[in-house]
């Protein structure tokens, strides 16, 4: 499609679901389906979580995050978790500034850049979660608060950096909602996320980096989100939670790029 030579990546997030036993029981049964794909697999899975789901698919190509990392190396920060632990547990990728961490846990841009800086530094590739507010849409203001976050989120990343770099764009009014953002809605963002990333680096970057749509992605809607130029997969809450509904979305990625 389109000529690009993008991989999707389709990517869960668990949020704060699914205990040791329940992980266990959906790898079993998600890789009882498949284990190889025409695209990137990934899931993010709580802290708690992280150990067992890298052991269940360390015969597969299925990749495994973390939810968020600290940005300090160690220290009195109770509760937190730092880069450098996940990568001793053997953990390559976290998600970081997803909507629920800026709402419920205070994280704003300059901390998102902060923990982009800490996982970076020890190696880690990282999914960066952008997106505006229902009242931001609707003030007209979403691209200055894309370009803002984007900005702030990738100050100081090197050019060498920003290859471990995702980008996904989650409206926050579509996240657990059910109301998707619709294909031009999602694809307009994108791109233009992709156009600031050529004036922070460079078309080449631009044109590598991936940008995942999430936000109520689920089969129904992702084909035709799926198809947009701009949009190299998916970031899915709810939908991931289910294997074969989340089987559905990798099939529907396969076909397409
Ligand atoms: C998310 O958790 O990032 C998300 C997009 O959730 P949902 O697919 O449930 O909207």
């Amino acid at each position: 499609m389109q000529g690009t030579k993008r991989r999707f990546l389709i990517a869960g997030n668990w949020k704060m679901n699914k205990t040791l036993k329940e992980t266990e029981e959906f790898f079993d049964m998600f890789m009882s389906f498949k284990k190889d794909f025409g695209v990137d697999v990934l899931f993010c899975v709580p802290f708690t979580d992280l150990k067992t789901a890298l052991e269940k698919t360390k015969d597969s190509k299925i990749k495994i995050a973390a939810q968020n990392c600290h940005f300090e190396e160690k220290g009195a920060f109770t509760g937190e978790i730092s880069a450098n632990m996940l990568k001793e547990l053997g953990c390559r990728y976290v998600l970081l500034g997803h909507s629920e961490r800026r709402q419920y846990f205070n994280e704003t841009d300059l901390t998102v850049n902060l923990r982009l800086k800490a996982a970076l530094k020890e190696g880690l590739k990282a999914i960066v979660c952008v997106g505006e507010t229902l009242e931001q849409r609707k003030d007209n203001i979403t691209d200055e608060v894309i370009a803002i976050q984007i900005k702030t989120a990738l100050k100081d990343v090197s050019k060498a950096e920003i290859d471990g770099v995702v980008i996904a764009y989650e409206p926050i009014w579509a996240i657990g909602t059910g109301e998707n953002a619709t294909k031009e809605q999602a694809e307009d963002v994108c791109k233009k996320i992709r156009k600031e990333i050529e004036k922070l680096y460079d078309s080449e970057v631009a044109q590598k980096t991936l940008i995942l749509y999430g936000g109520s992605m689920k089969p129904a809607n992702c084909e035709e989100l799926l198809k947009e130029e701009d949009i190299d997969g998916g970031l899915i809450g709810g939908a991931s939670l289910k294997s074969e509904e989340f089987l559905k979305i990798v099939d529907v990625a396969e076909k397409i790029r």
